[in-house]
């Protein structure tokens, strides 16, 4: 028996990986961990399988395709008949937000699951309360903090008093409201805009920005603006709440400008920020207020076999990134893969409108930022053949073709370093220049790609020419 066993067998509660988080991050990394052979806790409060598959990225993604059905007519019928069919879709997807399944998943792979809320009480040591108040105190040779986000709540005069509804709320909710107000017009916000909006919702959308998803380049921006305003969003810009009041049957906003808006529901989707409070994060030097800080090996700086993963580092917060974490993780264990840097240059930010908004890499503004020196391009969509064949339309109505993607290409290396896209298929065909971005292939070599005529991402054919054209 090696020293480890020994341990393992006079303390069965010492394991070689503490995981607190069983979402994205810490399910991935704790199953493959044991599946290795380790002997693996994973500490976790709510469902295992975290946001994704339960109350974020799946459930809103079922919704958002039955409104697309339903806007382009194969879900006929009242609103209400239409949205118990998209609810019955949903919670089907989300397995009823039973976690049943993906637990006995993870057991089966030799993980031990620790129900409970977890917390630090020394360096590599973890307290869980079980939900019937007992307590078990664990201890670990390496320990992974993937405990997520949480919705931020805006501080506006009066919210304190009214209902606010956040995402996991209103994604485990049947009632189709008869107005919906959205604090908010980021990715979430607007996905759940153009939802809601598919069923009669009438909703409005917020945001103290001049443009919906200020982070992105403005022509993607005000195309999605406009898909949004044609399906019947009311959208706000550059909007400032000041106050917030419960009015009979819902809610009342109040705008810097003096503009009220009633509606029967309010939903913040301002952000979240990272799960962090509470954690005993002081035991390892950290704040219990911001990110956990790591490095590019996603080990927590200032502490010895520490790690953290997912959206509580705060670097883009999805579940492809999580994914990613886990991956940097597992190899830094060496449990799987080789030990590398984590590369951030080439994540894909993806809003699964109907057109999908994809980008990848840098802005215009985030290029000069940066002090790069960027050259340019816009393609539209409506050029290539696929939209010819497929019939054309302006961007946002039900059934068209139409969309745009802008690229940007350093002009001193001859690199691509972003690019953004709102069209049909644009989550996917925009992968291609994540490979480019990641991979650093230049421009030269991309304008050598051969397309499959007739699909979208011909598009890309163009753009690369016109940027190989500027950069000669
Ligand atoms: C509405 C919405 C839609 C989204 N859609 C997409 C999408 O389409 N694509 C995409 O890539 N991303 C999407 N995201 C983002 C995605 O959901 C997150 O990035 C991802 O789930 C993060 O995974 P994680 O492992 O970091 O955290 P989580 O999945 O949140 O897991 C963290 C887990 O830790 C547990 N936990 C927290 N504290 C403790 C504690 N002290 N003790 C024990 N357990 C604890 C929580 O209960 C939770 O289960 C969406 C988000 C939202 C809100």
């Amino acid at each position: 028996m090696g020293r480890r066993e020994e341990e393992y067998v006079t303390n069965p509660e010492h394991f070689a990986l503490v995981v607190i988080g069983a979402g994205s991050a810490g399910k991935y990394v704790a199953q493959d961990a044991a599946e290795s052979g380790w002997r693996v806790a994973l500490v976790e409060s709510g469902r295992v399988g975290g946001e994704c598959p339960y109350v974020s990225c799946m459930p809103s993604k079922a919704l958002l395709r039955e409104a697309r059905e339903r806007r382009s007519g194969n879900r006929p019928g009242s609103g209400t008949r239409a949205w118990a069919q998209a609810i019955a879709h949903r919670d089907a997807v989300a397995s009823g937000r039973d976690d049943g399944s993906a637990a006995a998943a993870v057991t089966a792979s030799g993980v031990q699951i620790i129900r409970g809320y977890g917390r630090l009480v020394g360096p590599r040591r973890v307290r869980v309360t079980l939900a019937d108040g007992a307590v078990r105190d664990l201890t670990a040779d390496h320990l992974l903090i993937s405990t997520g986000s949480k919705p931020v709540v805006p501080s506006v005069d009066g919210l304190d008093d009214v209902e606010v509804w956040t995402s996991d709320r209103l994604l485990s909710d049947d009632v189709l409201p008869a107005s919906l107000l959205i604090l908010g017009a980021g990715a979430v916000g607007c996905e759940l805009a153009q939802v809601y909006s598919a069923y009669g919702t009438d909703v409005t959308l917020v945001e103290s920005a001049d443009a919906v998803l200020p982070q992105e380049d403005p022509i993607v921006s005000h195309a999605l603006q406009q898909v949004l305003d044609a399906g019947g969003v009311r959208v706000v810009l550059g909007a400032e709440a000041v106050h917030a009041a419960t009015v009979s049957g819902g809610v009342e906003l109040r705008l810097a400008d003096g503009r009220q808006i009633q509606a029967d529901r309010l939903l913040a989707a301002v952000g979240r920020r990272p799960n962090v409070r509470g954690l005993g994060l002081h035991h390892l030097g950290l704040r219990d207020d911001e990110a956990i800080p790591v490095d590019a090996r996603n080990r927590v700086r200032g502490a010895e076999n520490v790690y953290a993963a997912g959206d509580v580092v705060d670097i883009g917060a999805f579940t492809h990134v999580a994914d990613y974490h886990a991956r940097i993780v597992l190899a830094e264990l060496g449990v799987s893969g080789r030990r590398r840097d984590r590369d951030d240059r080439a994540i894909p930010r993806v809003v699964y409108t109907e057109p999908p908004l994809a980008a990848v890499g840098l802005t215009a503004r985030s290029a000069r930022d940066q002090h790069i020196d960027i050259v340019s391009h816009v393609g539209q969509i409506d050029e290539t053949a696929r939209a010819a064949a497929e019939g054309d339309g302006p961007l946002g109505k039900a059934g068209a073709h139409g969309g745009l993607v802008i690229v940007h290409a350093d002009r001193r290396t001859g690199e691509l370093v972003g690019a953004a896209a709102i069209g049909p298929g644009a989550d996917s065909w925009l992968g291609e220049i994540a490979v480019a971005i990641r991979a650093r292939i230049p421009v030269t070599t991309l304008m050598d790609v051969v397309h499959a005529f007739p699909t979208w991402s011909e598009v890309l054919s163009g753009a690369y020419a016109a940027l190989g054209e500027e950069l000669a």
